[in-house]
């Protein structure tokens, strides 16, 4: 019985356990069928034996140490999802796939920075859950993020909506509704008591909780 010591298979291997426990399917078979890998017996055969899985019943479980790796190559790929389609507007096909070579490539240092740069988004364009990172926690601010919370976005300025992360999902068709959503072109005109945003001709007012929600990106003129 050989294994596989080509890293890449590994990784992709991992993240697909992580996307499938992320839709409460751990089957074994429902691995098998998903993976793209030219030989599954073997690729679960080496997660078992790197202790990165395990088996339980009909189950495929990450151990410890596979979540902590599965967790670093999604926070990195998703990330690298946001970069692509935020800061250099590709569309969604092409965010995936080169999205998906970037998590090989990006080193720990380059992932915090790519992340405080972006904001620290908290999901990927697809809306799933970028796992946080050290940066995320500190909040610290040595790069000036592109991306900001529209209360941080400074007064007077012009902005793009980039993405809205509603705590409720109903919140979006309401947003859209008074012409915010991805994609927006916004002036923000006053932050306190509430933010006022001017769209257009339009000047609308919204809720401080709901501006919270509401990532934007500088639009240099
Ligand atoms: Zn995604
Ligand atoms: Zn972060």
């Amino acid at each position: 019985m050989g294994t596989v010591t080509d890293k890449e298979r590994i990784d992709e291997a991992l993240e697909l356990l992580w996307v499938l426990d992320e839709e409460g399917h751990n089957e074994l078979d429902r691995f098998s069928l998903s993976s793209d890998d030219p030989d599954t017996t073997l690729i679960v055969e080496t997660l078992l034996n790197e202790g990165f899985a395990s088996i339980s019943g009909k189950e495929i479980l990450l151990t410890e140490k596979g979540r902590k790796t599965a967790r670093g190559l999604i926070r990195r790929q998703r990330l690298a999802e946001r970069l692509f389609s935020d800061v250099f507007e590709m569309s969604d096909d092409s965010v995936v796939n080169d999205a998906c070579k970037m998590e090989h490539i990006l080193s720990e240092e380059l992932t915090e920075s790519v992340c405080t740069f972006l904001g620290h988004p908290p999901t990927c364009p697809h809306g799933k859950a970028i796992p946080r990172g050290e940066c995320c926690k500190k909040l610290k601010i040595e790069v000036t993020p592109v991306v900001t919370r529209l209360p941080e976005f400074e007064v007077g300025a012009t902005g793009k909506i980039t993405f809205i992360v509603p705590s409720e999902p109903s919140r979006i068709t309401k947003l859209n509704s008074i012409g915010i959503s991805a994609g927006s072109i916004i002036k923000l005109i006053q932050k306190k008591p509430s933010c006022v945003l001017q769209i257009d001709e339009t000047t609308v007012a919204i809720d401080p909780e709901i501006a919270k929600e509401i990532y934007i990106k500088k639009v240099i003129k």
